[in-house]
């Protein structure tokens, strides 16, 4: 049997822009990009984004945009492509119904949430648009100052918020997320949280907390939902993941128990053996579903399943 070796970028991460961070501070030159008929604007609405009916990404230019309802923060510069130099900027349409009703390309396709969206796009569009979707929630979520509590304003192409009240910065966040297999013998242990697609199990995970290196998280969020305790973390990939913007970091932990304890979190957790996860990978599992490829969890699966 031959296992895919882990890609060296996984989905959401290798964006082909360069980022132009230098560029950002010349607010001139962040409106002649968007002014220039090369840039491209990546269109959302209430945190979707709208897919043509071949599958791909709708991309707007300039002069479209003239006839939209554009929220705060306006147009966000995301960078410009190699060799084709375009400039890359994505916006997001007003809640209202209405802005939506206007848009001009309705009737080409559809507004699509990212996690539907994503198995549809290249890899190149999945780390601009993952990006850029994270970049325009956290704007969304941060329109006023956690400091002082006055409104702030987008800067930088949208790179930052400024408060003019009290002088603060706010700088968009990224979670750090643990994600992991704890293993022992030749299985590892996944749960299932109520609510997910029926019979499908996937690593634990868990938002990583102030004053806890990576590999304390890990055997905490692990002790916590199965009540298995950790030994020995290795570290095995990150993957940026834009919902709404975390960073996991996939884990592989060895379990020094097997006994499960489950907590409130899960609804199920049990061991699998490899071969039986090389059966879920491969959607030949009699009983057991995978998680979605894109993620951090199936090429966490994978490396660990391609082992002997
Ligand atoms: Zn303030």
């Amino acid at each position: 049997m031959t296992h895919s070796a882990l890609p060296k970028v996984l989905p959401f991460a290798g964006s082909p822009l360069d980022r132009c961070e230098n560029l950002r501070r010349d607010a001139g030159a962040i409106r002649a990009l968007q002014q220039s008929d090369r840039a491209l604007f990546l269109p959302f609405w209430r945190g979707e984004l709208f897919i043509l009916s071949d599958g791909t990404p709708a991309l707007l230019q300039g002069m479209a945009l003239e006839a939209l309802e554009i929220s705060d923060p306006g147009p966000v510069f995301l960078g410009i492509q190699g060799k084709s130099e375009q400039p890359w900027f994505a916006f997001t349409l007003t809640e209202t119904a209405s802005a939506a009703d206007d848009f001009a390309l309705n009737g080409l396709g559809e507004w699509t949430n990212l996690r539907a969206a994503a198995p549809l796009l290249s890899k190149e569009d999945m780390a601009i648009i993952g990006r850029a979707s994270a970049l325009l929630s956290w704007h969304n979520r941060h329109r006023y100052c956690a400091n002082c509590g006055e409104q702030t304003m987008p800067a930088e192409g949208g790179i930052k918020r400024e408060c003019e009240a009290c002088g603060t910065e706010h700088f968009p966040r990224t979670d750090p997320v643990v994600i992991m297999l704890a293993v022992h013998d030749d299985q590892c242990l996944m749960g299932r949280q109520a609510g997910w697609p029926q019979n499908t199990y996937s690593a634990l995970a868990g938002f990583v907390e102030q004053g806890e290196s990576l590999e304390e998280a890990c055997a905490r969020e692990v002790g916590e939902e199965a009540g298995v305790q950790i030994g020995t973390v290795r570290y095995v990939l990150s993957q940026p993941w834009p919902f709404p913007s975390s960073l996991m970091i996939g884990l592989i932990a060895e379990a020094r128990s097997e006994k499960i304890t489950l907590d409130d979190e899960l609804e199920d957790a049990r061991w699998f053996s490899r071969d039986e996860v090389r059966a879920m990978l491969a959607g030949t599992h009699e009983r057991y579903n995978a998680p979605m490829p894109f993620s951090a969890a199936c090429h966490l699966l994978r490396e660990w399943a391609k082992n002997e």
